[in-house]
């Protein structure tokens, strides 16, 4: 793969990278094993560049139909006819195909999303990580024996929906993804993936990656709009089970088709995290956690710490070394090493920064540093790291999802007012205290309304941690083993056995 230096035009990178990306490729949908085309098509936009990259089919309602009898027919068949251990073999045999893969998902997706591309490496590995969790999994399966009574052996035996419908979000497309495939696929499930219109590439790819390996109609890729090809997977009868990842505002609609059909959806939805930092903490380590919460990933992660809530006897201090901090996260083309932060990954999500950082103005609140679009870029959606302290909690800046590099400061002076500043949102995704007290650790970590609580630190994932919000931020939960049973339903058969006899 091209090294990119600073040196180098940037324009001039992503032509090269772009072509390199490309060369040969076909980011088609991929449906029953094979490479589907329509005659709509969309064109997927680098933003960095903000320059089309490719070409991808605009699917509808004609083509998630196909997939879904593709999927149906192979769950009826092939894959649903294979025994965990084998599912758990093909699944390994991708994963180390995918493996020898990183390098080029890896520049797609940075090109695609806009992330630096050692972030995009990492994003994949990871992905790759969660769906060999899953397959070892399977390894480990045993059935449920119910104790009732000596007139009766009975079981619980879990069995598989039929066909999955997945839709993602544009943010972390291959992580998000595994979180939904490595789970869905594991328990015996075949799949129609509706990956994000912004990000289409590396879905394509991870399709066909799977070829001679999945059975085809296993994983099928239908590439859309939301409101085409998304409610159209949404709302089809043939759809045994729905995973949603996007925004809350979304997560209705979707919730809604699931109603009409009966449906079960899990929703992993938008998040307004606090980051609690209690007057004990490690400040130069609360205030690195801090930057990298709400600056990682350009503030376009669920789980951003972009609410900062500190205690007022450390305030100056801590904010002192966040902005130190935030300095550290340097804007800078994706493609070169030591890049930390990309541009946003579209013009939607730059209008929304600015809009944001309009309303921050109009408040009380005060930029501190930020809040204007990063200069020395003849193109692309590049804004600078932003900080709004005295923030009241109560205002827009403080209540809804920016998505966007923009953290709103907000102080407290007792646990009491921490507790009830952090979860005063609908909110309820993420959460982080910093504290060296390893009781109000504790405490804390029980009273926040939030499916995750880090303590001392952010984004600490691993396949075996369950993640999924409280509140608005959702319903069910991703990753963990008992991700596995949100893919699968429980079936019980009870036998009477008092009456056996031979004579
Ligand atoms: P979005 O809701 O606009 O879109 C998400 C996906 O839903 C896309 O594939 C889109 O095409 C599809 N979609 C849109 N309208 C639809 C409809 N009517 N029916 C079916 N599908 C439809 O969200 P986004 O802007 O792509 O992603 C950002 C959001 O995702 C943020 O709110 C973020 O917090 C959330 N998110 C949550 C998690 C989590 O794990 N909780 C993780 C990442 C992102």
């Amino acid at each position: 793969m091209t090294e990119y230096t600073f040196t180098d035009d940037i324009a001039r990178n992503h032509e090269r990278a772009t072509a390199e990306a490309t060369d040969g490729a076909a980011f088609t949908a991929w449906i029953d094993g094979e490479a589907y085309e329509t005659d709509a098509t969309f064109k997927t936009r680098d933003p960095v560049a903000d320059e089309p990259i490719t070409t991808v089919p605009r699917c509808g309602a004609a083509e998630i139909e196909v997939a879904v009898d593709a999927a149906r027919e192979t769950f009826d068949g092939m894959w649903g006819n294979l025994s965990h251990i084998e599912r758990a073999d093909r699944l390994l045999a991708w994963v180390e195909r995918l493996t020898n893969s990183v390098d080029e998902l890896a520049l797609l997706e940075s090109l695609d999303t806009g992330k630096p591309l050692a972030f995009a490496e990492a994003e994949i590995r990871d992905g790759i990580e969660y769906i060999k969790y899953y397959a070892h999994l399977l390894y480990g399966e045993t059935d449920e024996r119910v104790p009732v009574g000596s007139d009766t052996h009975a079981y619980s035996r879990k069995e598989p929906y039929g066909v999955a419908g997945l839709i993602v979000p544009w943010n972390y497309p291959v992580l998000l993804t595994a979180w939904k495939l490595g789970p869905a696929l594991a328990a015996g499930n075949t799949v129609v993936l509706k990956p994000a219109e912004q990000t289409p590439l590396t879905a394509t790819r991870l399709a066909q990656l799977a070829d001679g390996i999945l059975p085809p109609g296993t994983l099928n890729v239908v590439h859309g709009f939301g409101n085409e090809a998304g409610s159209a997977l949404t709302s089809h009868p043939g759809v045994d089970k729905l995973s949603f990842t996007g925004e809350d505002a979304t997560g209705e609609l979707v919730m809604g088709a699931a109603a009409k059909n009966i449906t079960p959806v899990t929703l992993e939805l938008g998040g307004k995290s606090p980051f609690v930092v209690f007057p004990d903490a490690d400040l130069k380590a609360a205030a690195a956690t801090a930057a990298e919460g709400i600056f990682y990933n350009t503030g376009q992660s669920c789980d951003a710490l972009s609410r900062t809530l500190v205690h007022e006897d450390i305030y100056d201090e801590f904010m002192t070394l966040f902005e130190q901090a935030a300095a550290e996260w340097t804007v800078g083309d994706p493609l070169v090493d030591g890049t930390m932060v990309g541009p946003l990954a579209s013009k939607q999500q730059f209008n929304k920064f600015r809009e944001y950082v309009d309303i921050g103005r109009e408040t009380d609140a005060t930029l501190v540093t930020g809040g204007e679009a990063a200069t020395g870029f003849d193109s692309g959606w590049f804004v600078e790291p932003t900080i709004f302290d005295n923030v009241d909690n109560d205002d827009r800046l403080a209540q809804e999802e920016i998505f966007g590099p923009v953290a709103s400061v907000i102080t407290f002076g007792s646990y009491t007012e921490a507790i009830e500043l952090a979860n005063d949102i609908d909110y309820g995704l993420a959460s982080a205290v910093a504290t060296t007290n390893l009781s109000l650790a504790h405490r804390a970590a029980a009273d926040i309304e939030a499916g995750t609580v880090w303590i001392n630190d952010y984004a600490r994932f691993s396949p075996g941690l369950a993640f999924g919000g409280y509140k608005h931020s959702g319903i069910g939960r991703e990753c963990g083993a008992e991700t596995l049973d949100e893919y699968r339903q429980a079936k019980t058969v009870a036998i009477a056995t008092e009456d056996v006899s031979l004579e």
